[in-house]
């Protein structure tokens, strides 16, 4: 007897984004006529036939109960726990910033990598493995390395990652220790990136953020959808994310406005506001001048998981953050810091620089009027904190030194009483 391992599909191809041209679900990302990028079909009413609120949540605990909005067959998805993180109501934040309504969605926290980067990868992998990869490989900033060499080495894949030689070393170490091949190459992330193209094409691996990168995008929807489940079925009404390439920026509002398609939230304007680092700030140029293109950069930031110079999907963003009455916004790197304390410091959440721009963002948002502080506003924290230790090094001040005796305790704490406590307000960063 044969047993199917296939789920009835819900996507069924792939489709230039500018000139509409259709391809096969293959591993192929840009459009042989206009070079646009490709994007995966779906059939919306045979989602909205298979699809309620109830199914959803008689699902698996994961990313997976959203299934049918993503492009994979198997009814067997690579599951590793990945999604289902906490949206978590920030009063004490909420406050600082003069806001009502604020919540963290907090994938600094998600399975396996402490990023929202394996949500990603767990639909890449998925789709590597039923189209017959054995090797799979990336081009990354950090932590795409960290969640590509986890997955792949749970499906037994090889695994190449290719990185700029600077990168933090929780994030070398982070994926290395899966055993993955690491090429840390001496030059920037599009440096980086055009390498691999060449790889890619090459060796006919499956690299997750270039052939398979219409799949893979595909998963940073599930970040949507957790949010209007976990608000109660219903969207919210401003959102601020970090902008590296754009594209989890853009499969943001593709989640949400799918929702909607299907009929399991009501229809709601929502503003998209996007968060760049200063020293890696394209898209928040472009937004400013006015411009409709991107200007490609150099980048120079403490926020290295955002550190993309040229980013593919810049021009989407733009396009949202306009459509929608959003913002695309800058930080300073010393704000990037300050704000990893407060969140730390009022909401015991410990982001990495990204979740440090992101945040820096919404304070600067918020004080320049753009948020109104009656909507549910959703802050999108996507990497954890202890893998860019590097950042923070010298800016949270020391431990007391003491020796095991009551005499020497009870002298630092005296000192300890007398000093300002260690928070955002009183430490200079
Ligand atoms: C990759 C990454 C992003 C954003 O990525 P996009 O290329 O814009 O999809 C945001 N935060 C963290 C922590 C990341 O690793």
């Amino acid at each position: 007897m044969l047993i199917s391992t296939e789920r009835p599909t819900t996507f069924t191809g792939l489709r230039c984004r500018e000139c509409g041209a259709d391809y096969e679900p293959i591993a192929q990302h840009v459009c042989e006529y206009c070079f646009g990028p490709l994007e995966v079909k779906y059939d919306y009413r045979a989602i909205q036939r298979e699809t309620t609120r109830a199914r959803i949540q008689q699902g698996p605990w994961s990313m997976w109960r959203y299934s049918s909005f993503l492009p994979v067959t198997s009814a067997e998805p690579v599951d590793l726990g990945t999604g289902m993180t906490p949206l978590v109501k920030a009063d004490r934040l909420a406050r600082h910033l003069g806001l009502k309504n604020l919540y963290i969605k907090n994938d600094a926290v998600n399975v396996p990598t402490l990023s929202f980067k394996d949500r990603v990868v767990s639909v890449a992998l998925t789709r590597a493995r039923e189209l017959g990869y054995t090797t799979v490989a990336c081009a990354s900033t950090g932590n795409l390395a960290n969640s590509t060499a986890a997955i792949a080495a749970k499906l037994g894949m090889e695994c190449y990652v290719f990185i700029p030689a600077d990168l933090e070393v929780g994030k070398i170490l982070g994926t290395l220790i899966y055993g993955a091949h690491v090429m840390a190459v001496e030059g920037n992330y599009d440096q980086v990136n055009r390498l691999c193209s060449e790889v890619a094409d090459r060796h006919g691996w499956g690299f997750v953020n270039i052939n398979l990168r219409p799949y893979y995008s595909e998963g940073s929807k599930t970040l949507a959808f957790e949010v209007a489940e976990q608000l109660g079925w219903r969207l919210p009404d401003q959102i601020i994310a970090p902008i590296a390439s754009g594209s989890l920026y853009g499969k943001l509002y593709k989640g949400f406005r799918e929702f909607v398609e299907v009929g399991l939230v009501a229809d709601a304007p929502i503003k998209f506001n996007g968060a760049q680092a200063l020293g890696c700030s394209p898209v928040a140029q472009a937004f400013d001048s006015g411009a409709d293109h991107i200007k490609p950069v150099k980048p120079d930031t403490i926020a290295k998981s955002l550190a993309i110079g040229n980013p593919a999907d810049g021009i989407y963003a733009l396009d949202i953050a306009r459509k929608t009455g959003g913002q695309i916004i800058a930080v300073t790197d010393q704000e990037i810091l300050a704000a990893m304390k407060l969140l730390a410091q009022t909401e015991g959440i410990f982001t990495e620089t990204a979740g440090g721009t992101t945040l820096a963002a919404t304070i600067k948002l918020a004080a320049l009027g753009h948020l109104d502080p009656d909507d549910v506003t959703v802050v999108y924290i996507t990497g954890n904190g202890l893998k860019t230790l590097e950042a923070i090094q010298n800016h949270c001040g020391q431990p007391f030194s003491i020796t095991p005796d009551l005499a020497s305790f009870e002298r630092s704490l005296a000192r300890a009483q007398t000093l300002d406590r260690l928070d955002w307000q009183s430490t200079p960063v």
